[in-house]
């Protein structure tokens, strides 16, 4: 499948793996939606253009069912269409389980999980509408594997895989895939603070001796928007870190 003048949208694309989704499909000829809470900067949009496609942001909080509701319908509006969505955007809130408190909890799931669940909703009803049309959920290698520390995040990372499966049930004899990519470590905003001593412990646990980058996420990406036999699976780009 050509990815030219098709039209992506990426949740959480202002910076870090999102916004690396955005540059390779852009690159490849597809116009892009970024989406973050707040303002991005003009220069990342200019440099976009500069592939020759259309740049949208639409600001909003994935959490918010009536916000996300709005994006999807604006881009109803403006493009007619959407035939990528990734679900991207997420956060962590890291803290031992006895010292986690509600909030930690409820503020993770409400992005992470909430969030796939919102947009993958309203983006579904357009997309069966099309008969066509490719989800990409990011979840990660924690989500899999477990981690000390992240109760919240891991468990939010897991539903998204029990929300793509099921998602890929329902719609794969509509011409629609449901996938998710599990990163392992990559260095982004997220992950650099984390403390040197950390850092190098997880280096050490990685066959590869080496973290990730966000090109490596966006290859995977552009793999699935176009393996149209493929849905229901979870890529694991982890350098080998759990497998
Ligand atoms: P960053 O923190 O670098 O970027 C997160 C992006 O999400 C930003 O654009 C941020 O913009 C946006 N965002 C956060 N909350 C919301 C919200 N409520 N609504 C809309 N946008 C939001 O993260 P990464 O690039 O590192 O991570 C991206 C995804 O990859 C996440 O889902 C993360 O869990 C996952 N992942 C990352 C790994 C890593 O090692 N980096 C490993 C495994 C998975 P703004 O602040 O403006 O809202």
């Amino acid at each position: 499948m050509t990815l030219k003048d098709k039209v992506i949208f990426i949740s959480g694309s202002s910076r870090g793996i999102g916004l690396g989704i955005a540059r390779i499909f852009a690159q490849n000829g597809a116009h892009v939606v970024l989406n973050g809470r707040k303002e991005i900067a003009s220069d990342i949009i200019q440099e976009l253009e500069n592939y020759g496609v259309k740049v949208r942001v639409l600001l909003g909080d994935v959490s918010s069912f009536e916000e996300t509701k709005r994006m999807i319908a604006t881009i109803k509006d403006e493009f007619g269409r959407l035939d990528i969505l990734v679900n991207n955007a997420g956060i962590t809130r890291d803290q031992l389980l006895l010292r986690m408190s509600e909030e930690d909890f409820d503020d993770v799931y409400a992005i992470n999980l909430k969030g796939t669940f919102n947009l993958t909703k309203h983006a579904i009803a357009l997309m069966l509408k099309q008969k066509s049309g490719t989800i990409i959920n990011i979840t990660s290698v924690v989500g899999l594997a477990g981690n000390a520390g992240q109760v919240n995040y891991a468990s939010s990372k897991a539903g998204i895989i029990g929300l793509t499966k099921a998602t890929a049930k329902e719609v794969a004899a509509r011409g629609i895939t449901c996938n998710a990519i599990a990163p392992g470590y990559i260095k982004t905003e997220m992950t650099q603070q984390l403390s040197e001593k950390t850092k190098e412990s997880i280096i050490q646990s990685i066959p590869a001796r080496s973290i990730g980058t966000v090109d490596d996420i966006a290859q995977a990406a552009l793999y699935l928007a176009q393996a149209k036999y493929v849905t229901g699976q979870v890529l694991s780009v982890n350098g080998g870190m759990y497998m």
